[in-house]
């Protein structure tokens, strides 16, 4: 019987021409699914990716903003045979755990130096991160007799994650339509995006201190005895890559400290090199209080997240935790020996390779070369530094109106980067990239001339759209 389904499930697939119609692919729309056959990834070689028709990619988006060290690094696959075949699974509840767990979390502390950390707790992406954040946050204010203090503040055009929490908490909209989200005690204040929201002749400072004292007002208009914690990333990512203005975390910080305001730093995309600094927070000077990571952590070779917890909040809830009882929180695959076994391996690459510090080298060809295409004016803005970066095409650079949606302007950029052999993020009229942290000079070269060609191609497009001909 079973060999009868197996092959079953084989013909299903050849009949629709390698359509997996029986998968349902996360943020996927359904006509997607069914009408278009979806990209098969078979293999992946250091930042290049290769589909079932054996065309090669540059895999500029190096997977989900997470493959930092490419396709394949040996020390990671030895990493985890070695810990499958000693110990492939023990769980991490009730002080029992493994001793890659153990590894794993004093590295991470000892890692993170842009404020004091001092335990670390384990999830399997980074959703589940920030649903354990609030948790923990609400956990310590009831340790503190401060019940009411439970609301969270984050940004529109954040992205935190998928789950109940960590979609309300995101600020982009269709993560919450057809969802009834977000909950009501997630505020969202402004998106720190100066391009796109300063007003005219205002200087970033400026911008940076009205934002702040928009947050203010927010804060005051619903009680700072209400707001338990904010929550950013230092870059925000998905929500369109956009860098903070000048003076903006120094300027927030104060806002949160004068209201005893946690600070969560959702490091998840940030981390481990991306910006040309270990971390976001070194970069921006952030201090935070709890701090969401994943992705990079392990290069995405097994599912892993962890939260880093302040010594100052570790110490209040040890303190209270006899009335509270136990942190009845966490997941069978918290701590996965495996997981933590090759995430450990990677830090270890991080630091000897110190990949930051490439990130640093490699970073001027990819975002000084990608701004040479500021030639073209129907890209509104090139934004990003190391290695993340995003191009906004709009119809008009003075205004920055868009293009109709109709003519799916990001879309057919996509389409024509893949035609010549490289993926990006496509998010209307947004194209994403944050390669991999161990491309070369010349790849980041490479890089940037496909990205040339399909832009040719889109001028071209524009221009036969705007002619009525296309
Ligand atoms: N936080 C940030 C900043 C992210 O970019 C993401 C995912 O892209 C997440 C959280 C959610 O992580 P996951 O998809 O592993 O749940």
């Amino acid at each position: 019987k079973e060999q009868a389904n197996v092959s079953k499930a084989a013909e299903r697939m050849s009949l629709s021409g390698g359509q997996s119609h029986d998968m349902l692919p996360p943020f996927t729309a359904a006509w997607q699914y069914t009408d278009a056959q979806p990209l098969i990834i078979t293999k992946s070689e250091g930042i290049y990716v290769y589909d079932r028709e054996g065309n090669k990619y540059l895999d500029a988006l190096a997977g989900l903003w997470c493959t930092a060290l490419g396709g394949n690094e040996p020390r990671l696959v030895e990493a985890a045979m070695k810990q499958l075949q000693t110990l492939p699974y023990y769980q991490s509840f009730w002080n029992r755990t493994t001793e890659p767990a153990l590894e794993l979390s004093s590295q991470l502390i000892n890692m993170f130096t842009a404020s004091p950390m001092a335990k670390v707790f384990f999830t399997n992406s980074g959703s589940e991160c920030n649903d354990t954040q609030v948790k923990l946050v609400w956990y310590y204010n009831n340790a503190m007799g401060r019940p009411n203090k439970k609301k969270f503040i984050a940004r529109k055009k954040a992205y935190h994650g998928s789950t109940l929490i960590s979609a309300s908490l995101t600020g982009l909209t269709p993560l919450h339509g057809s969802f009834d989200l977000p909950v009501q005690w997630v505020l969202h204040t402004d998106t720190p995006h100066y391009w796109r929201n300063a007003n005219p002749g205002e200087s970033e400072e400026d911008f940076s201190t009205r934002l702040a004292e928009s947050l203010e007002k927010l804060i005051l208009q619903e009680g700072p005895d209400t707001i338990a914690a904010f929550i950013g990333e230092p870059v925000m990512g998905a929500g369109g890559v956009i860098p903070p203005p000048k003076g903006y975390w120094p300027k927030v910080q104060e806002v949160l400290k004068k209201y005893d305001i946690l600070l969560i730093a959702d490091e998840v995309v940030t981390a481990f090199g991306r910006l040309g600094t270990m971390f976001g927070s070194d970069l921006y000077e952030i201090k935070p209080d709890l701090v969401s990571l994943a992705k990079a952590l392990s290069s995405a070779y097994m599912p892993i997240g962890a939260i880093l917890m302040s010594q100052h909040l570790f110490d209040e809830i040890a303190a209270h935790s006899n009335k509270l009882g136990g942190f009845s929180h966490g997941f069978t695959y918290s701590g996965h020996p495996v997981a933590c076994a090759v995430a450990s391996e990677c830090l270890k690459i991080y630091q000897e390779r110190n990949i930051p510090q490439h990130v640093s080298q490699v970073a001027p060809a990819f975002q000084e070369g990608m701004r040479e295409f500021y030639k073209y004016p129907f890209i509104g803005e090139i934004r990003g530094l190391g290695l993340i970066m995003a191009v906004e095409f709009v119809a008009d650079r003075d205004t920055k109106a868009a293009f109709p949606t109709d003519w799916g302007v990001g879309t057919y950029f996509g389409s024509r980067t893949m035609a010549h052999g490289m993926l990006v993020r496509v998010s209307g009229d947004i194209i994403m990239m944050s390669p991999h942290l161990i491309i070369t000079e010349g790849e980041v070269k490479e890089l940037v001339s496909k990205f040339g060609a399909a832009l040719e191609d889109l001028a071209a497009y524009i221009e036969e759209k705007r002619n009525g001909t296309k």
